[in-house]
């Protein structure tokens, strides 16, 4: 792993516009299931009861989604980002990240520290609520207290609206300014790093194909082989957050010697 980590810190001291792509394998180093994994909630429930269009038209689907989406959601609350997601706010802090595209919904980017405009959320973020009719934000914790009283399907204050977690269902459009936003970046990006994510879920799965097909170097970090491991430019089957935490040690390292040689 030596030689490839130091080889992907000095592509990032190299590169300017640098995009970080975030999979599942992320968040499960925090200790969150990977919710479609043996053994998750899935087994527990049937997919068919979550699509959107039984949670708008079905009163009993919306009941079973938010009592599936308490127990995803008590694994979340608890998580703490890992040396993978501190890398990634540390490499804001440097000047070296353009952004992260997530797939992840657990908003961990933040609490490493990362800001607002530098994450692209794809498939939402599940600690807030919003409204389905008039767009009002609720606090996760509030609703999910709420919840826990009344075993009633939470509605907005203000129209009565459906209040939903803010995540992408099965069956409901990806966001379109976060999508457009990502495909943008990534053709824009000179250095492409996929962590945690196994590239198969699309539209998530094309993005290094973008960045790669417009001149990116593309770096892979995953604990699994994927589709892309021929294309890519350097592959690290690997732990996102060990990996992640060498590569930033070899950046400091390389950063001080180049401020020393100037
Ligand atoms: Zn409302």
């Amino acid at each position: 792993m030596d030689d490839s980590t130091e080889k992907v810190a000095q592509w990032i001291i190299d590169s300017q516009r640098i995009v970080v792509f975030a999979g599942a394998g992320l968040s499960t180093e925090s200790g969150i299931p990977d919710f479609r994994s043996p053994g998750g909630v899935w087994d527990r429930y049937d997919p068919e009861d979550f699509y959107y269009q039984n949670f708008i038209s079905s009163e009993t689907s919306r009941l079973k989604y938010w009592q599936m989406s308490t127990e995803m959601y008590e694994s979340i609350r608890k998580a703490e980002p890992n040396p993978a997601h501190l890398a990634i706010a540390e490499m804001e802090k440097l000047g070296k990240l353009d952004c992260v595209i997530t797939q992840n919904v657990d908003a961990l980017h933040f609490k490493a520290g990362n800001s607002e405009e530098r994450v692209i959320e794809l498939h939402g973020n599940a600690t807030y609520v919003t409204c389905l009719s008039c767009g009002k934000r609720y606090d996760r914790d509030e609703i999910q207290e709420q919840l826990r009283k009344t075993r009633k399907v939470p509605l907005c204050e203000g129209c009565s609206g459906l209040l939903k977690p803010a995540t992408i269902s099965f069956g409901q459009a990806m966001p379109v300014r976060e999508t457009e936003e990502a495909y943008n970046r990534s053709s824009l990006s000179d250095l492409f790093i996929v962590i945690g994510s196994s590239l198969v879920v699309e539209p998530a799965a094309s993005m290094p194909r973008i960045a790669k097909r417009s001149g990116a170097k593309l770096v892979i970090i995953n604990r699994d082989p994927t589709p892309y491991d021929d294309a890519a430019d350097l592959v690290i089957h690997g732990e996102a957050g060990p990996t992640m935490k060498e590569i930033l040690e070899k950046l400091r390292e390389q950063l001080k010697k180049s401020e020393m040689g100037r």
